[in-house]
């Protein structure tokens, strides 16, 4: 048995946890801690201002009034400590996770957390529309990770970020993230009160996405699998950068 901390950024009332929670109790112990409330692109952010609660909803099922990155810390480093999970799943999350979103998204900084504790890591999303079907999408995920660990790909650290289609998928593709093209808009308003308003906001392009990536797989009606890490140095302008440390110790002086 996997012992599974299972977290979210949709919500601890989420169909997408509650599926994935069924699915997951067939392959291991499962321990949920999920936020109070829906926290979708709260990115990888920690709550350092104010005292969390966690609230036992029923067994081994937490309501914590913070963000995913909260939820795996108080889980792994307090609830779960005399017994802690090797894995950390996201998930089943209400829309697509992929390309540069990877960056705002609550769903799959829970798995970056997951990294630097040390854990492996799965984030899961589905794509959204009119054939989707939770309860599939959780019964392949399940049977997904079950494999991958069979294979020892969840080890210690790694994390791996993974969508649906929206249909029955037609196939699985291991692939990068690909670049999202937004029309990058503002709405601006006026709320019933007259005081000006302002909404972030920008329908995707619509754009041919490159080869090899998630927004190919996902086009093609394919589950994507994309593994991360947390490693942001750009190495070849590092490279680039190296023989300049004399120059600029000069000008220093
Ligand atoms: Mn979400």
């Amino acid at each position: 048995m996997i012992r599974i901390l299972l977290t979210n950024d949709d919500g601890i009332f989420s169909e997408g946890l509650a599926q994935c929670f069924e699915a997951l109790s067939s392959i291991g112990e499962v321990w949920v801690f999920a936020p109070d409330r829906e926290r979708s692109a709260s990115s990888h952010s920690l709550t350092l201002e104010h005292p969390l609660r966690a609230v036992e909803i029923k067994n081994h099922w937490y309501a914590v009034s913070g963000t995913p990155t909260d939820c795996v810390n108080l889980g792994v480093l307090h609830f779960m400590k005399k017994n802690p999970p090797s894995l950390i799943v996201s998930g089943i999350n209400f829309g697509i996770n992929i390309g540069d979103d990877v960056t705002y998204s609550g769903t799959v900084s829970a798995t970056f957390e997951a990294s630097i504790l040390g854990l492996a890591g799965v984030a899961i999303s589905q794509e959204m529309g009119m054939e989707v079907d939770l309860k599939r999408t959780a019964s392949l995920a399940a049977r997904l990770i079950l494999f991958m660990h069979q294979k020892e790909l969840l080890k210690e650290g790694k994390i791996f970020n993974i969508n649906f289609p929206k249909e029955n998928p037609k196939g699985i593709r291991f692939c990068n993230l690909g670049k999202r093209h937004y029309e990058e808009s503002i709405e601006e308003n006026v709320d019933p009160r007259g005081k000006k308003y302002f909404w972030i906001g920008g329908a995707p392009l619509p754009s041919k996405p490159e080869k090899g990536t998630d927004f190919e797989a996902l086009l093609k009606g394919e589950i994507s699998i994309t593994p991360l890490h947390l490693d942001l140095t750009d190495y070849e302008v590092l490279k680039s950068c190296k023989s300049l440390e004399g120059e600029i110790l000069d000008i220093l002086k």
